[in-house]
């Protein structure tokens, strides 16, 4: 191994940046030339690639988004687009991959490593936390942090006009930034891909919390079950009251990355780096229990992520 490349790929999330840089870190101090790719797949097949030194990764770790820019190519499930990327890579005299992304990027990434012999390793990068076999993946931590502060101050609005409010969070399939913003940001309800919530319920909870003398209610909605906007016209129409929504959006994906965030991502660069000095490929790091594991690309599709439905009894429990 002499020579590698790292590219940031599909959603962006808060720490890709440490990522990248721990990449650059790790495989200078271990004598390897390492080049940055350029907007993701877009970046492989139009050869927009360059060489990185320390100096190129300095004053990111605290930046949101990624330096390297990120992009999407539908036209890379093409095995012939792939092939144009894997003429450049190895044109530069590259042997090794990093790719930092999210579900769709380790399926080009599964399948170059099938198609070529440059060794290539994945990273999970997306605040969605929706990859298996890791417990976080970069940018949930930062992500959740930004929710719970969003809750936070729509609680004021709520409880100074008495008012129920719909906070409609990031998730299409997973309900991991739902379930744990809805705990931390102290939900009255929580609706989540995975655990179907009946609406007449919802309504019963809000019922008994005014009978108890609260001020507001807080429904975190995971965007996957259904629109926010949506859902408040429905409680509206069955409580006869006006309730808000608010849609954090894009709001959710930027912004200064945690310290958790950082840590992870810088553990899971150093070791990316440490695998394909080991001549491993075809694989994404992870971590579970707090220790640095591996998993096998054909292996992170064959299981599905499944989110801590013990967290969800939880809420369900505090939230009476
Ligand atoms: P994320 O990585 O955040 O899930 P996307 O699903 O948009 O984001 O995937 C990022 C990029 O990965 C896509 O724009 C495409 O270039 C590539 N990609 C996605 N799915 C495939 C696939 N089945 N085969 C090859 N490349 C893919």
């Amino acid at each position: 191994m002499k020579k590698i490349a790292v590219l940031t790929s599909g959603g962006d999330a808060p720490g890709m940046n440490a990522a990248v840089r721990a990449v650059v870190r790790t495989a200078i101090y271990n004598g390897l030339e390492v080049y940055g790719v350029y907007q993701g797949y877009k970046g492989l097949v139009e050869n927009n690639i360059k060489k990185l030194e320390v100096g190129d990764v300095g004053g990111i770790i605290n930046r949101g988004g990624t330096i390297l820019y990120s992009a999407r190519l539908p036209e890379f499930a093409d095995p012939k687009v792939r092939q144009i990327a894997i003429k450049n890579l190895e044109k530069l005299g590259i042997d090794g991959l990093v790719v930092i992304g999210g579900d769709g990027s380790y399926r080009g990434a599964m399948e170059l490593s099938n198609e070529m012999s440059i060794k290539t390793i994945g990273i999970p990068g997306t605040i969605d936390n929706d990859i298996c076999c890791t417990d976080f993946t970069i940018g949930f931590d930062t992500a959740l942090n930004t929710i719970v502060d969003a809750i936070d101050k729509v609680r004021d609005t709520a409880s100074s006009h008495e008012r129920a409010f719909i906070i409609e969070v990031m998730g299409r399939n997973a309900g991991d930034l739902a379930l744990l913003a809805g705990i931390a940001g102290g939900s009255e309800s929580l609706l989540i891909p995975e655990k179907r919530e009946d609406i007449s319920d919802i309504v019963s909870r809000i019922k008994a919390g005014e009978k108890r003398g609260k001020k507001h209610s807080i429904i975190v909605l995971a965007e996957g079950v259904m629109g926010g906007q949506v859902l408040a016209a429905q409680l509206k129409e069955l409580t006869g009251e006006e309730i808000r929504c608010t849609i954090l959006g894009h709001i959710q994906r930027g912004g200064t990355p945690s310290a958790m965030d950082r840590v992870l991502a810088s553990r899971f660069g150093n070791y990316a780096v440490q695998l394909l000095l080991a001549e491993k490929s075809g694989r994404a790091v992870g971590i579970q229990n707090n220790r640095l594991v591996s998993t096998r690309f054909e292996d992170v599709f064959s299981n599905t992520h499944e989110v801590d439905l013990t967290i969800y009894d939880v809420s369900k429990q505090l939230s009476i």
